[in-house]
C-alpha cells in the first residue's frame, strides 16, 4: 500500500459525495472524491426539479458564489386534462388553486395542504441528524426520537392523533376521505409516490410523502425549484465549491475494491488497477454495493451480509428525453410549469399494478418539464424531460420493455398535446436498469435502496448500520442509500461527516 497523500478518500462523485468531501475539507482534512463518470453531479444530471436541497449545504458550500441561480424557485404545477381543463397549483405545493374546481374542494384542500406541511415540518429535524441507536448501551439513544415526538405533542391532542392516524393509513384512502377532483388527486397521488416503489393504495405510503415535503427551495417549504441551466448546473455548482475549498476531484476513476488491511480500511484500488492509501474512506455510492462489491462478504459479518442481500431497490420510474422541431402545445397550459399527466389517483393506481409483474402499463403517469421554455435553446429546438411512473425495473424482455414504455409514454403525451408525435426528432428513454447502469444506482432506485417505512430511519440502508458508520473500521457511507434518502440534497453526505467529526 503506497503512503497515503489523502486523509480521506470519497468513492462518487454525486450531491452527497460532493457535500461529504467539502465538510471534511472545511474541516482542514486533505480529500480525494474519485468519480466512475466523465462528470461530477451523480443523479443531478438525472434530475429536473430540486425539492429538497438541503439548506445547511447549499449555504455552507455558497452555492450560490458557484453557479447556482435560481430560475424559478417556486414553480407552479399543472394538472393536465385530456379536454383542456387544466388545474394549476401555483405557489409551494398548491398554495392557489385556479381551474375549475368544486368550492368544496378548495376548502378541503386548503385544510389539507396545511395540515400535511405542518406535519412535515414536525418531521423536518430529522433530516439532519444520524437515526438514533436502538442499540443497548447506546448512550442516550433515543433524545431525538423523544425531541420530534414533542414537537409532534405540541400539535396539540387532536393534530397529534391525526398524525397518527394518517401515518397508518395510505395515500389513496387520505385523498379520497377529503377531495373529490380527479386531476388534483391524480396530482397528488402522483407526488406523493415520486421515486418509490408503491401505489397510491400501498400501506404506509404516506411517511414518504411527508419526508418529500418537509424539503424546501430557497427557504420556503415545499416549493419546487429550476436551477439555471437545470439540475446538472446545481451539480456542477457542488462540484465546483468543493474543489474551490481544497478537495481534489479525479472523473473517469472507477473504484473497484476497497481494501482491508488488518481489519481497517487502508485505502481503495481502481478498476485500472492503481492502487491509492487513505486511512478513511467515504463511501457516497449505494451502501449494499459497497458492503456486497466493493468491500466483500469475507470481510462481513454473515447476517449483515444476508440483509444487504435483502435490501429492497426496486426503481419504478424511467427518465424520457425528447428533442422537438417545435414548442408542444399541452391544449394551453404554461410550458414553463411542470406538468403532471396523471389522470387521477386510480389512474396512478393502475399505472402502478402491471410493473409489480414486470409489465409495462397502457397509460404511465409523467411528470413533463420543458427547460428550453425558460432557457430557448441557440437553436431554436425544444427539449422534453420526464419522469414517467411506473417502469417495470426487472422485465423479462429489457428490450421490449423499453420500446413498450417509449410507446405508452408518447401516446400520453400525444393525447394531452396532439401533434407533439410528429415533433420528435430524437427520443431516449432511460429504464431504471438503464440507469442503474449509467447511473449505478441499484435497480435504479431514486433513493439507492427503496425509502420505505421498513427501511428508513434506524433501519436505513440497514438495521445495524445506520448512523452512517459501516462495520469496517475507517469505512462510512454517505449516499441517499443511507438517512435520510434520496433526492439532490446532500443531506445524507453532510450528516455523514458530521458523524465522522463526531467520531473523530
Ligand atoms: C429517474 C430519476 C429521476 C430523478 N429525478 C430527480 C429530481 O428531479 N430531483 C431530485 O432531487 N432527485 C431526483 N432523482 C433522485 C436523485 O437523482 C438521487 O436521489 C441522488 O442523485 C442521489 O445522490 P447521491 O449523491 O447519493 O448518489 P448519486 O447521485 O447516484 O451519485 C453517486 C455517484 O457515484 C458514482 N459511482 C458509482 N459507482 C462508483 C464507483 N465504483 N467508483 C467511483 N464512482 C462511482 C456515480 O457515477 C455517481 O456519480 C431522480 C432519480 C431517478 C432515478
Amino acid at each position: 500500500m503506497p503512503m497515503p497523500s489523502f486523509d480521506t478518500i470519497v468513492i462518487g462523485a454525486g450531491p452527497n459525495g460532493l457535500a461529504a468531501a467539502h465538510r471534511l475539507a472545511s474541516k482542514g482534512a486533505a480529500v480525494l472524491v474519485l468519480e466512475a463518470g466523465a462528470a461530477p453531479g451523480g443523479g443531478a444530471g438525472l434530475a429536473h426539479l430540486a425539492y429538497n436541497l438541503d439548506p445547511r449545504v447549499e449555504a455552507a458550500m455558497n452555492l450560490s458564489a458557484h453557479g447556482l441561480v435560481w430560475q424559478t424557485a417556486n414553480l407552479a404545477t399543472t394538472a393536465l386534462s385530456p379536454d383542456g381543463a387544466h388545474l394549476r397549483l401555483e405557489g409551494a405545493f398548491g398554495e392557489r388553486l385556479s381551474g375549475d374546481l368544486p368550492e368544496a374542494d378548495r376548502t378541503a384542500w386548503a385544510a389539507l395542504r396545511a395540515r400535511l406541511l405542518r406535519f412535515a415540518a414536525v418531521l423536518s429535524p430529522l433530516n439532519r441528524i444520524a437515526p438514533p441507536r436502538i442499540a443497548r448501551g447506546a448512550g442516550n439513544p433515543m433524545t431525538s426520537l423523544a425531541m420530534i415526538g414533542l414537537r409532534a405533542r405540541m400539535l396539540g391532542a387532536a393534530e397529534f392523533r391525526e398524525l397518527g392516524r394518517i401515518l397508518l393509513t395510505n395515500v389513496h384512502d387520505l385523498l379520497d376521505d377529503e377531495l373529490t377532483d380527479p386531476r388534483l388527486k391524480g396530482a397528488l397521488a402522483f407526488d406523493a409516490t415520486l421515486g418509490g416503489w408503491l401505489g397510491p393504495r400501498s400501506p404506509n405510503s404516506v411517511l414518504p410523502w411527508l419526508v418529500r415535503l418537509s424539503g424546501q427551495t430557497a427557504g420556503v417549504q415545499g416549493a419546487l425549484g429550476v436551477p439555471k441551466g437545470g439540475m446538472a448546473a446545481l451539480g456542477a455548482a457542488m462540484a465546483s465549491a468543493a474543489t474551490a475549498r481544497g478537495v481534489t476531484l479525479r472523473v473517469n476513476a472507477p473504484v473497484a475494491r476497497i481494501v482491508i488491511e488488518g481489519e481497517r480500511t487502508k485505502g481503495v484500488v481502481l478498476a485500472s488497477g492503481e492502487v491509492i492509501g487513505a486511512a478513511r474512506v467515504i463511501s457516497a455510492i449505494a451502501p449494499t454495493t459497497t458492503l456486497l462489491s466493493l468491500v466483500g462478504p469475507r470481510h462481513l459479518d454473515a447476517g449483515l451480509v444476508t440483509r444487504a442481500r435483502h435490501q429492497r431497490a426496486r426503481g419504478g420510474a424511467a427518465k424520457l428525453h425528447l428533442t422537438l422541431r417545435s414548442l408542444p402545445d399541452f391544449r394551453g397550459a404554461d410550458p414553463k410549469d411542470r406538468l403532471i399527466i396523471a389522470g387521477s389517483e386510480h389512474d396512478v393506481e393502475r399505472a402502478f399494478n402491471p410493473v409489480k409483474y414486470g409489465r409495462v402499463p397502457d397509460r404511465p403517469s409523467l411528470e413533463v418539464m420543458i427547460p428550453t421554455a425558460h432557457e430557448p435553446a441557440a437553436d431554436g429546438r425544444h427539449h422534453l424531460s420526464a419522469i414517467a411512473q411506473f417502469a417495470p425495473h426487472a422485465p423479462a424482455d429489457r428490450d421490449g420493455a423499453r420500446a413498450a414504455m417509449l410507446a405508452a409514454c408518447l401516446a400520453q403525451l400525444e393525447t394531452h398535446a396532439p401533434g407533439i408525435g410528429a415533433l420528435v426528432e430524437d427520443a431516449e428513454l432511460l429504464m431504471p436498469y438503464d440507469i442503474e447502469a449509467r447511473f449505478g444506482l441499484p435497480g435504479g432506485q431514486w433513493h439507492a435502496g427503496e425509502l420505505s417505512v421498513e427501511q428508513m430511519l434506524f433501519l436505513r440502508p440497514l438495521p445495524g448500520i445506520a448512523q452512517y458508520k459501516a462495520p469496517v473500521p475507517g469505512l462510512w457511507l454517505a449516499s441517499a442509500g443511507c438517512h435520510p434518502g434520496g433526492g439532490v440534497s446532500g443531506s445524507a453526505g453532510w450528516n455523514a461527516a458530521l458523524a465522522m467529526e463526531t467520531a473523530g
